[in-house]
């Protein structure tokens, strides 16, 4: 029999006959990998690439062979894709008149979708997810077969599965068709699927969601069966405790709740109304930026929030921004725009006055108000809105400066990090496409000048940065810093951004020690990105919990009763002139109902003062978190609050 070569990663070659599936090697390698094997992947020995397959696809040819297990991170994709067939299965055996839509592996699970006249309930995923355990534990094997196309056809037509029919007649390109089975399910799929419906156990039905069939308005409305899908329950159990987490910390939820912040239909999608409370931590917040600007050499500036169109037509926002940006005002029969960026602003305060070499770097910054129009289906909380406040600076300088500057702002969006509390972060370098230069702004020479300042200042600052390829926008390549949020979630914050289009289209100038004129470079940055979706990260980041040092209120000061509101009013008085931020429940409420309610809007400390409180000159601190804390006299609680504030640490 015609023998093949079978390269294993290890480089090792096992010669075997034509037609030996990767389960057979499996079996040869260890018992053990072909309990474990869940997909193989093989490539032609020279290439480098490979696809997937079935652990029972014949080997036809020399080829290079990888046994994947619940060890590799690609074969999840298969393993979910194969527990939507699970999932399409289970729902055929209970309700076998649904006609069937598509089954894709996603982020986390899968879907399928379902025609079906009556709604699925929630009563109904519990049973398929029953079912699915059921046809699981079963272990009914996911069996590729070929079909010619009009067979394949006929047999989808005769149980009335009309978009399947619709499928096969646009994508099957070959004479045959391939089908996977399981049981008696069947579907039109190129796999690869895992070997048997065994492995599937950890998952759960999440929702179900409306959908059009193939996403076009028009279309009949399916029903997509949303499920979370993992290779152990652990996995699952933990993922599923993170969306628990999420919901617990959701910003929208936590913003009314304690007061912070609203939006309101009244007055517009996306527009955020920020309470006393939420604007207290914003002053906070504004007031460290803004001192920290000038510690750092920025010069503050402030810009309208309208100017004309025509300013927005120089530097070209009209044609590549178009889509983001409000309509035109009409004053006077000139038209004016509200101002989507900050750039151009500073840019006319720059070019206010002839700048020589000696004046560079000019650091402009600007909490900067600014427009921009989203659709409303994308608005979400303080995170996408249409009206928010940029913390921008532009900075234009000379080429000898540019290592200096971005290595300052990288520091800078460092100490933005630490000082609210965050420690994990991911940084990404985006560059050009350098095959085709004709598709950017600027000179080759600014951009490879300009990437290499960005990635070496980096490196030295022993920064590790993910570089993308072809990834920077058309006028500049970029830095973007992401933080890592208490549970695990990626946040975009500081963009630091060159731009090599904006000072060519409005003649920027700077005279050298040449004498002659040179164009400066200039570089867009924010660290927070905006106030508004930093305070939502923030809100979710503490879960509202702020630390002392950014809480809106520090203490609650409880009398017991009415008779210790005097005491109550002096521990109250006390506290402010020392600059904290206390506050007096005086209410005729129970005091177990006021410290309910103190710890429901999670205010650091509560001072519980009666009779002994006011005798010996003391607080009965409670802490939200750590509880009854014991007597302690008001001087030195003043103290310990002032030590905690100063540190900023977050209890
Ligand atoms: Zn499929
Ligand atoms: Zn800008």
């Amino acid at each position: 029999m015609e023998q093949i070569r079978i390269i294993l990663p290890d480089g090792k070659v096992q010669e075997v006959p034509k037609g030996t599936t990767p389960a057979d090697i499996a079996g040869k390698i260890s018992p053990r990998l072909a309990e474990a094997a869940l997909v193989a992947k093989v490539a032609e020995p020279n290439d480098g690439e490979g696809a997937l397959v079935d652990l029972r696809r014949p080997l036809e040819f020399d080829v290079k062979l990888q046994i994947l297990t619940d060890k590799d991170p690609e074969a999840l994709e298969v393993f979910r894709h194969s527990a939507a067939h699970l999932l399409a299965a289970a729902v055929l055996d209970l309700f076998p008149n649904v006609k069937l839509g598509i089954g894709p592996p996603i982020e986390n699970g899968f879907f399928y979708e379902f025609l079906r006249d009556a709604p699925f309930t929630p009563e109904d995923l519990e049973k398929i997810e029953a079912k699915m355990h059921e046809l699981a534990a079963q272990n009914i094997p996911n069996e590729r077969k070929l079909i010619p196309k009009p067979e394949a056809l006929d047999l989808y037509k005769k149980t009335g599965q009309i978009f399947k029919c619709e499928l096969i007649e646009e994508k099957a390109v070959e004479p045959t068709v391939s089908f996977y089975t399981t049981g008696k399910f069947i579907d039109f799929c190129r796999g690869p699927h895992i070997p048997s419906t065994r492995r599937i156990t950890a998952f759960k039905l999440m929702n179900v969601a409306g959908a059009y069939w193939k996403g076009q308005e028009g279309n009949p409305q399916l029903q997509r069966i949303y499920g979370a899908c993992f290779y152990t329950q652990k996995e699952l159990d933990e993922y599923l405790h993170r969306l628990e987490e999420a919901k617990r910390r959701d910003h929208r939820k936590l913003g009314p709740e304690l007061e912070l912040f609203s939006v309101h239909d009244e007055a517009g999608p996306g527009l955020i109304f920020w309470h006393p409370k939420g604007g207290l931590i914003r002053k906070i917040v504004e007031d460290w930026l803004r001192d920290e600007l000038l510690k750092r050499g920025y010069d503050l500036v402030f810009t309208p929030h309208i100017m004309r169109l025509d300013l927005w037509k120089t530097s070209g926002h009209t044609n590549f921004y178009r889509e983001n940006m409000f309509g035109p005002i009409e004053v006077e029969k000139a038209d004016y725009q509200l101002k989507p960026m900050n750039c151009p602003g500073h840019i006319l305060i720059y070019k206010s006055k002839l700048r020589s070499y000696r004046d560079l770097p000019v650091r402009l910054a600007e909490l900067g108000t600014v427009y921009r129009y989203e659709r409303s289906g994308v608005l979400h909380g303080l995170l996408r809105v249409s009206g928010f406040t940029q913390d921008d600076a532009h900075i234009f300088c000379t080429p000898a400066q540019i290592e200096a500057e971005v290595e300052a702002c990288v520091d800078f969006a460092f100490a933005v990090m630490k000082n609210f509390g965050f420690d994990k972060y991911e940084v990404e370098l985006s560059v050009w496409d350098a095959a085709h230069p004709e598709n950017y702004a600027g000179k080759p020479e600014d951009w490879q000048r300009a990437t290499a300042a960005l990635a070496d200042t980096l490196t030295r600052m022993k920064i590790p940065f993910k570089r993308m390829e072809g990834e920077a926008a058309f006028y500049g390549p970029k830095i973007d810093l992401k933080l890592i949020d208490a549970i695990g979630r990626p946040w975009q914050l500081t963009t630091v951004q060159f731009d090599f289009n904006l000072p060519a289209r409005f003649g920027l100038e700077y005279v050298g020690e040449d004498g002659a004129r040179h164009q400066p470079l200039m570089v867009h940055r924010a660290l927070l990105g905006s106030v508004e979706r930093f305070f939502g990260i923030l809100i979710e980041h503490y879960a509202g919990a702020f630390p002392a040092w950014l809480a809106p209120v520090q203490a609650e000061v409880l009398p017991v009763s009415e008779k210790f509101l005097d005491y109550a009013k002096h521990v109250t008085e006390t506290l402010k002139r020392h600059g904290f931020r206390a506050h007096l429940d005086d209410r005729n409420e129970k005091l177990p109902a006021r410290i309910r309610d103190a710890q429901l809007q999670k205010i650091p400390y509560m001072l519980v003062v009666g009779s002994k409180e006011a005798e010996a000159g003391t607080v009965a601190v409670r802490h939200r978190v750590k509880g009854d804390l014991g007597p302690r006299p008001l001087a030195e609680f003043v103290e310990d609050l002032r030590k905690e504030v100063e540190s900023r640490v977050a209890v």
